[in-house]
């Protein structure tokens, strides 16, 4: 049996009608740049979510440097963010000016440890961008205090949790503004490159809306200076397609990750992912650890098992980030959780049978151990 890590095909293959017939109404419109799809796709992500604004965006990066870059973070700022994490997250904080502040993750959820910040802040801190990180909610009213206690703007990146729930409440709708990536990956996914912002703040929605615009809500009234960064038409159309059945593919993920656990929880050498107390998790992603990683992961990709690693090097230690001379010492969970994750196969259309056969090799290999 051959398990690759995600497959596309099977949720196309589905949706054939609905997705072939999204995409030839843009053409049919030749409503390519900006028009009824996008407007719809951004109408019906707002309502989905309860909130007042959808900025339909060229990619979830964007998102997030859009959202930052009008709330006027930059040069001299400060922003915290957490160490594991896809670079996004941090690499806009340097794009606006300002500087990107790593802190640890908590050892048992991965998501930012919302302990040690406080002793990052600084007179420079201006926000948080809170990673709901693997489908997993962060420790999201923890992070409001602290927001508030020290006037800092909270930003939501769930670029891999849509629809995930803190206290039955989606993640996405705590800060002043939550960005989402519609990477083909994602839980929710484009075609190609697609990212929306969503907020409750009119005046921040209509700045991001002209900045995402080259500054002008008007055609050729640019107020200011802006970037070019569109959701684009067959983008949304197909995202309008995809998104009633975001829900049904989120519980199918959940009942995934509940049938790996119960298979794979009496394997003492591996650590199973936890979900926090009044959450719903959305498992983007399945990530178990062992300290014979890197045996384990080569095992199942002699027996055709596509895992991945998210992610390899924490961010505080990749090259791009060498200047700010961080040690071990600084993020000693990453540090050691990056030699022992392993992301499992997950996606909707996995099958039962799959999953048995991702097991049953795992077990194989630690009793050859
Ligand atoms: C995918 C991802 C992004 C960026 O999304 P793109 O659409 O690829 O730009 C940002 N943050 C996290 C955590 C991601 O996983």
């Amino acid at each position: 049996m051959n398990v690759p890590f995600l497959n596309l095909k099977t949720q196309y293959t589905n949706l054939k009608t609905d997705i072939d017939q999204a995409i030839q109404n843009v053409i049919s419109d030749t409503a390519f740049i900006k028009g009824k799809y996008v407007d719809d796709f951004e109408k019906e992500f707002a309502e989905a979510y309860g909130v007042n604004h959808c900025i339909g965006v060229a990619n979830g990066t964007d998102a997030i440097y859009i959202v930052m870059k009008m709330l006027g973070i930059g040069t001299g700022d400060e922003v915290i963010t957490v160490a594991n994490t896809w670079i996004s997250s941090s690499e806009t904080i340097t794009q606006t000016g300002a500087k990107p502040v790593f802190i640890d993750i908590e050892p048992d959820f991965y998501c930012i440890d919302t302990t040690r910040i406080e002793e990052k802040i600084t007179s420079k801190t201006k926000a948080i961008v809170a990673v709901h990180l693997f489908g997993q909610a962060n420790q999201i009213q923890k992070l409001k205090e602290l927001c508030d206690k020290h006037h800092l703007y909270l930003i939501e990146d769930c670029a891999q949790s849509h629809f995930s729930e803190y206290n039955n409440q989606y993640v996405g709708t705590f800060g002043i503004a939550s960005t989402f990536s519609f990477y083909p990956g994602k839980n929710l996914g484009a075609y190609g490159d697609a990212g929306a912002i969503l907020t409750n703040n009119d005046e921040l929605a209509r700045k991001m809306r002209m900045y995402a615009a080259h500054g002008s809500l008007v055609k050729h009234q640019h107020e200011i200076e802006g970037i070019n960064s569109r959701l684009d038409g067959l983008q949304a159309a197909i995202l309008s397609a995809k998104l009633p059945h975001i829900k049904q593919w989120n519980n199918q993920r959940i009942q995934h990750a509940a049938l790996y656990t119960e298979l794979l929880k009496d394997v003492k050498e591996l650590i199973l992912p936890a979900t926090r107390a009044n959450t719903k998790h959305t498992f983007h992603l399945y990530v178990i650890r062992t300290g014979l990683r890197n045996e384990l992961q080569a095992y199942l990709k002699q027996h055709h098992i596509e895992t991945q690693i998210h992610y390899p090097v924490p961010l505080p230690f990749v090259k791009a980030y060498q200047y700010l001379n961080h040690t071990p010492a600084d993020f000693p969970i990453s540090y050691q959780y990056q030699s022992e994750i392993l992301s499992l196969p997950m996606y909707p259309e996995l099958r039962k049978e799959e999953i048995e056969y991702v097991v049953s090799t795992i077990k194989d290999f630690f009793a050859k151990q």
